[in-house]
């Protein structure tokens, strides 16, 4: 049974913490040296990872502890997208609480915490993207290393990342049978990085060259050839955890665009929004359950979030765009948030790839 009283002190908490520590200024910028530096803030006052255990150098807090604090973060207008600490963090910290050897937790959790390892994410290829299970990237046992050659695309953040868990084949055969998920270290003559200018101006995402680059045998989490399953693991993570902290982005944003309205249809439109958004809510609200007992393992929730949450935002951030024609002073910025939800719908598994998963796993529908 929730214990309001209790979630209503850690609210005040983290909100008290926030005005003390880090200006409104600097919780909002988009900038990669803010949101790192604001990412350092959130770790030295012990907010990452919060639901890891202690000998991890995390607090041992519960999921809904952990949702509270996240959604308060993003009321204070810090947002989970676009964080340095997020692949480390939010897709493979957890993925190695459930899969990883004891050795590396104890290695790496501890580094993801303190952001002393920024992670990227090495799944997407140019010829395997939707398609995952066609990766082609190869890992080759030698003696105690792997040997990678291939490449990688989209890959945010490796221009910063010092480490990078990537999904490489590991012998010939089945599309998702013979796949490895190793942690490669990004710091090596072997890799090549070369940024990819985004529409919306930026340079987030990368190309990744793997020529002869090397990482040890022990780097592989769970077994060899078992890969597929550690990465379902990360992809039901990255669809399902992160969306909670979303709803209350959306929220402010919503409340944004109803201050600038002034003719009825646009307030017509907004209230059609926001009762949108409390379905978003309530499937929220279904994900926090979820994850009281255990790590995001239901594919309707985690698939069926994501879709919604995306799809949503994609229709507010049109709206919003129309809204800001009578407030040049708003565009430009309503104009970046229209270009950047049109990404959300394709990273962590396009809205279709969505659609094929709640058709064939939830609801058995003929391929
Ligand atoms: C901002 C951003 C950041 C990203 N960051 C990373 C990252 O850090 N690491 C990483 O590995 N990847 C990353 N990605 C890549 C992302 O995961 C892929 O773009 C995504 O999985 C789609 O793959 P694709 O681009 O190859 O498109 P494709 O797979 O070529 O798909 C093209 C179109 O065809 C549709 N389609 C494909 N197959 C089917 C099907 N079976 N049924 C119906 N429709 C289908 C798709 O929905 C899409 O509309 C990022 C992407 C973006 C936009």
């Amino acid at each position: 049974m929730a214990d309001i009283a209790k979630d209503d002190e850690l609210r005040r908490h983290v909100r008290d913490w926030l005005t003390d520590n880090i200006p409104p200024d600097l919780r909002r910028s988009r900038t990669y040296e803010d949101r790192l530096a604001v990412d350092r803030l959130l770790g030295e006052g012990g907010w990452l990872g919060y639901t890891w255990p202690t000998e991890f150098g995390g607090r041992g807090g519960t999921p809904r502890e952990a949702i509270i604090v996240d959604d308060e973060l993003a009321r204070g207008g810090i947002s989970a997208a676009g964080s340095p600490s997020r692949q480390g963090f939010r897709h493979l910290g957890p993925t190695l609480l459930v899969h990883g050897k004891d050795g590396q937790r104890q290695e790496f959790l501890p580094r993801i915490r303190n952001l002393s390892d920024i992670w990227c994410q090495g799944f997407s290829e140019p010829g395997a993207g939707s398609d995952l299970a066609s990766v082609s990237t190869r890992a080759e046992l030698v003696g105690d290393v792997f040997r990678l050659n291939g490449s990688k695309i989209w890959t945010t953040h490796a221009q910063y990342a010092n480490w990078c868990y990537v999904l490489a084949r590991t012998a010939p055969g089945p599309r998702h049978h013979n796949l490895t998920f190793l942690m490669v270290p990004m710091h090596q003559p072997g890799i090549t990085v070369r940024p990819i200018k985004q529409l919306a101006g930026g340079t987030e995402f990368n190309e990744v060259w793997f020529d002869d680059a090397e990482t040890s045998a022990d780097n592989v989490i769970g077994e060899l050839n078992d890969g597929w399953s550690i990465a379902v693991t990360t992809l039901s993570t990255e669809r399902g955890f992160n969306l909670i902290s979303h709803y209350r982005g959306y929220l402010e944003e919503l409340g944004q665009m109803a201050s600038r309205a002034s003719a009825e249809t646009d307030l017509i439109a907004i209230g059609d929004l926001y009762a949108q958004l409390l379905g978003i809510e309530a499937i929220s609200a279904r994900i926090m359950q979820a994850l009281e007992t255990s790590m995001l393992n239901d594919t309707a929730l985690a698939s069926g979030g994501k879709l919604v949450n995306t799809e949503f935002h994609q229709r507010m951030t049109e709206i919003a765009l129309g809204l800001s024609v009578n407030s040049p002073g708003l565009a430009g910025e309503a104009f970046i948030t229209f270009l950047e939800a049109r990404a959300e719908t394709i990273y962590g598994g396009t809205s279709q790839i969505q659609r094929n998963i709640l058709a064939e796993r939830v609801l058995g529908l003929p391929r």
